[in-house]
């Protein structure tokens, strides 16, 4: 049975996030709520989805008095949307809430979709930040990852973007079919050379659900991946990027303030197809919603106010284990107070389980900190486990 949405938050932050659900091309390992256009053109659902987007930001019945230190578009490719479109959806979120004095507002942008004028334009109506989804320089790794963008315009859009803005993020994978260390080191040089104030770095893995599942790919062996694992961090920290969490690197001061929130478990907002919700009620009980992930149910839902697909109360197990899954990502750990600030369980209910995981040298407490070792984060899956029950 899905629940009410509670209208009162507990906390007076609240991130948004904003999902645009197609692709050009769905890339054999992407398990998003992404969806190929096929041969069809994206002026068939932009403006219906955007109104569709407007709808739920304006219906939403958590209270106005909410302030937003970030709002982040993400996809699919949000790039594909008009800077026109990009305004109207940011207009209704900033009628409806007040945004943070420095919110950053972020927008993925694929470089097999963007030019200049694209780029200027998402400024001008108050992008202050874009991540780009470079995934590599090389033309034979974009090629064997089906991306739409081949590595000149890769190079281009990355400089187009540092040109005119700010703040970027550029999006990187490795351990990439048949790829190579001197292959990886150059991808990384070139990385740098662009300077973003920021860098995700992704171990390419395999999801179920992708072509890739079907027909896996041949990837490096888990020793040389760990290999270009240490690549990476070595020559990022030498260019003054903090690796401040499993897979993302930033110059000081510069990261992503809303992932930052996800990983520290604060509350947020998604708004259109298959977007999450976790909110904080002021009784302190915290839930879960997710809308409908076809956008064409989504847009329905929303015209009879009845877009989310679930709705949940996580227990009090669950949100130990769902915050450890989150905090432990960070490289620097988590006091114990935002442990018992955003879950609201004291730290000793998970005694026996911190035990457990220092006995096994996954991470070091002191009087105030948890913070994951080096072999923790190596073995991240197996430190998480210790904190899942099933009662
Ligand atoms: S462009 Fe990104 S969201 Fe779209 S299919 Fe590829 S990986 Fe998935």
């Amino acid at each position: 049975m899905n629940l009410p949405i509670p209208t009162s938050l507990l906390s007076n932050h609240l991130s948004i996030y904003v999902h645009i659900p197609w692709c050009v091309h769905k890339c054999p390992y992407c398990d998003f709520n992404s969806h190929s256009l096929k041969n069809k053109s994206i002026n068939e659902f932009e403006e219906i989805y955007t109104q569709a987007v407007i709808d739920q930001v304006s219906n939403s019945e958590i209270r106005k008095n909410k302030i937003i230190p970030s709002i982040f578009f993400g996809g699919g490719t949000p790039s594909l949307f008009s800077p026109n479109s990009i305004e109207k959806i940011l207009l209704s979120i900033s009628d409806k809430y007040t945004l943070e004095k420095d919110c950053e507002i972020t927008l993925e942008a694929n470089p097999g979709t963007i030019d200049q004028s694209y780029f200027k334009g998402y400024k001008k109506v108050g992008i202050n930040r874009v991540s780009l989804g470079i995934q590599s320089f090389n033309d034979i790794h974009l090629k064997s990852l089906e991306r739409i963008h081949d590595s000149n315009q890769a190079l281009s859009a990355a400089l187009q973007a540092r040109e005119i803005f700010d703040n970027i993020n550029l999006d990187l994978m490795y351990a990439l079919p048949n790829q190579t260390m001197s292959e990886l080191d150059k991808d990384v040089n070139q990385a740098l050379s662009i300077e973003p104030e920021h860098i995700s770095y992704y171990h390419l893995t395999i999801e179920p659900n992708t072509m890739f599942h079907k027909f896996p790919p041949n990837q490096p062996s888990d020793d040389v991946s760990a290999d270009m694992g240490d690549l990476i961090a070595h020559k990022l920290e030498n260019f003054n990027y903090q690796h401040y969490e499993t897979s993302a690197y930033a110059k000081p001061n510069k990261e992503c303030k809303h992932n930052l929130n996800y990983w520290k478990f604060g509350d947020y907002l998604g708004i259109g197809a298959g977007a999450h919700s976790k909110i904080t009620s002021n009784n302190e009980q915290q839930y879960r919603f997710m809308c409908f992930m076809n956008p064409s149910q989504y847009m329905n839902g929303v015209k009879d106010n009845n877009f989310f697909i679930e709705t949940k109360k996580i227990n009090d197990n669950e949100v130990a284990f769902e915050f450890m899954m989150n905090a432990l990502r960070l490289n620097q750990g988590f006091t114990k107070r935002l442990f018992e600030e955003k879950t609201k369980l004291n730290m000793e209910k998970i005694r026996n389980e911190l035990s457990d995981a220092k006995d096994k040298k996954f991470i070091i407490e002191t009087d105030d900190m948890i913070k994951p070792t080096q072999l923790g984060r190596n073995f991240l899956n197996e430190l998480l486990q210790i904190f899942m029950r099933d009662d």
